[in-house]
């Protein structure tokens, strides 16, 4: 099995209201995928098995296709990382209880660096906030 430096969390941010992305709460997340953007899901030998055997709810994400199994169909055509991220996280979300409802994924002009939001209708406790350990 191929191994990954890790995903690094620039920084989080909780943006309370309007904002560019929605006019909901959203937990925003700046970060560097590394290596890994040259890797894109269909690139990583049994990637898409373990994630749909890990969370196999994957199915019920409708993605940007807009129908069941959308996300898992841009995991077989082969997604970058952020994106895989952004939809692991909103499942772990709904399996704590904590349906994210709203997520995005976007790039910006640093090459690997990513923005990625999810609706938190919470904010976030303080000691919560470092880069390794966020909650909604
Ligand atoms: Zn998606």
């Amino acid at each position: 099995m191929a191994t990954f430096n890790d995903i690094q969390l620039l920084r989080t941010t909780y943006l309370r209201g309007p904002s560019v992305w929605t006019y909901r709460p959203v937990l925003e997340v700046w970060l560097d995928l590394g290596e890994l953007e040259d890797y894109p899901s269909n690139k990583i030998p049994g990637l898409n098995e373990r994630l749909t055997a890990w969370l196999p709810d994957l199915i019920e994400h409708h993605c940007g296709v807009g129908e069941r199994g959308g996300f898992l169909l841009r995991l077989k055509e082969g997604t970058w990382m952020g994106h895989v991220l952004e939809h692991v996280v909103i499942e772990l979300l709904n399996l704590a209880g904590m349906p994210a409802e709203f997520g995005q994924t976007r790039e910006i002009s640093q090459r690997g660096v990513y923005r990625m939001v999810f609706r938190c209708p919470r904010k976030p406790s303080p000691a919560r906030r470092s880069p390794t350990a966020t909650s909604c």
